[in-house]
């Protein structure tokens, strides 16, 4: 069997498109485009319907109630819809927030900026298996605190976080609880209700849908959660966020989030055996590799290891042509900042930058996983073959 080069393995940050969802969204480009706002004809009507539809979907998928989704540009939209508008709605009430250190930047960057406007923001630590300790939040938590913002699962290392206990501890001191389920809406089951959640983000892109499209979650009771709107003008979605719907868009969520609910069971048992796979054989062949995050809690799509004594440019140079993946650094300029996930993990600068993050698709094969082990593994030999330092190392 051939493979096609190069084989995708960067699912953390996107997926293609689904044929199903493709299939579902279509009609709403062309014979049902109306405005899901002009609801004085059948063209309108038709957009609307089909928005509720994925509304209630979408409430379903999650535990929640139709009226409880807005839907938004994203999770980044999300995110800041939600740090933003809860800082806003109780800023009389406290000031301070706490978040985590491996936080996306999405989460990271609109928190810097409300501590630059009289807000005080608490980043804690990770442990060293990149998860947070419920009981170090439950010390930073003071009479002041308005919000908490722990991610579901990280987009770097694949490491799910202990929601449900992260959830409690919001709900004694009666704190907002927020959560960036980006990662994870669609591979691991979600119920806000059950995991005391009061704000959720989510994007489709993540799971097979289009992008530019997301949602969030906002508990409309126990309590309800109140927001200001960060972006005003025809006041859809009850004036929290504006703006003409993304209705093939929406409708492509839908579908998406649909489709993976329903094969989440058989999917996740195979992608985790897809992964282990890959794992097992990448440890076994190859020594001074350090797995990044915890092996038990993580998306089962996801894997993160960091290769001693080969250098990160040369390592994606080396498997550029057969491998679409990310690294652990921010970017892939000359001299890359290594990823603020992986140094709150306590990795060296050079150990970030040799990181490689695998992430499966639910079209991944067999095939593709084994070609990818192959290639990483002579890359690296082949790397280290030069460095004296790997000749030399203590063992
Ligand atoms: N949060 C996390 C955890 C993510 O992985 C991403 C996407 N990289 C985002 C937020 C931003 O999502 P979007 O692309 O929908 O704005």
């Amino acid at each position: 069997m051939t493979i096609r080069r190069p084989v995708y393995f960067d699912s953390h940050a996107t997926t293609p498109v689904d044929p199903r969802v493709l299939e579902a969204m279509l009609p709403f480009f062309t014979e049902h485009f109306g405005n899901a706002s002009s609801t004085a004809h059948e063209f309108g009507l038709a957009a609307a319907d089909a928005v509720d539809g994925v509304r209630r979907g979408v409430a379903e998928g999650l535990g929640a109630e139709p009226r409880e989704i807005v839907f938004t540009s994203g999770a980044t939209e999300s995110n800041n819809l939600a740090l933003r508008g809860v800082a806003e709605a109780l800023k009389k009430r406290g000031n301070h927030i706490v978040t985590c250190a491996t936080e996306h930047h999405a989460v990271l960057d609109p928190l810097v900026r409300l501590d630059r406007h009289g807000f005080d923001v608490t980043v804690l630590p990770v442990e060293p298996d990149g998860r947070l300790d419920s009981e170090r939040l439950r010390e930073a938590i003071r009479d002041e605190t308005i919000l908490v913002s722990v991610m579901f699962a990280n987009n770097e290392i694949g490491v799910l976080h202990d929601v449900a206990a992260i959830g409690a501890v919001c709900a004694e001191r009666g704190i907002l609880f927020h959560t960036d389920a980006t990662q994870a809406v669609g591979k691991v089951p979600i119920d806000v209700r059950a995991l005391g959640i009061h704000l959720l983000s989510l994007s489709a892109h993540k799971l097979y849908g289009p992008k530019g499209v997301g949602a969030l979650y906002v508990r409309r009771s126990e309590p309800r959660v109140r927001l200001i709107p960060q972006i005003e003008g025809g006041g859809q979605e009850r004036g929290i966020r504006s703006g003409t719907l993304n209705v093939p868009g929406i409708v492509g969520l839908g579908k998406a989030l649909e489709v993976a609910l329903e094969d989440l069971p058989e999917e996740s048992v195979r992608l985790a055996g897809l992964r282990d796979r890959l794992r097992e054989r990448l440890l076994a062949e190859l020594d001074e590799v350090v797995e990044n995050g915890s092996v038990e809690h993580r998306l089962p799509h996801s894997l993160s290891l960091s290769f001693g004594y080969v250098e990160g440019g040369a390592l994606v140079n080396a498997l550029r042509e057969d491998l679409a993946i990310s690294t652990g650094s921010a970017c892939s300029s000359e001299d890359p900042e290594p990823s603020h996930v992986l140094t709150a993990l306590g990795r060296s600068r050079e150990l970030a930058r040799a990181t490689l993050r695998f992430g499966l698709t639910r079209f991944t094969t067999i095939e593709e996983v084994d070609f990818a082990a192959q290639r990483v593994v002579d890359a690296v030999r082949r790397l280290r073959s030069h460095s004296p330092l790997y000749e030399m190392r203590e063992r």
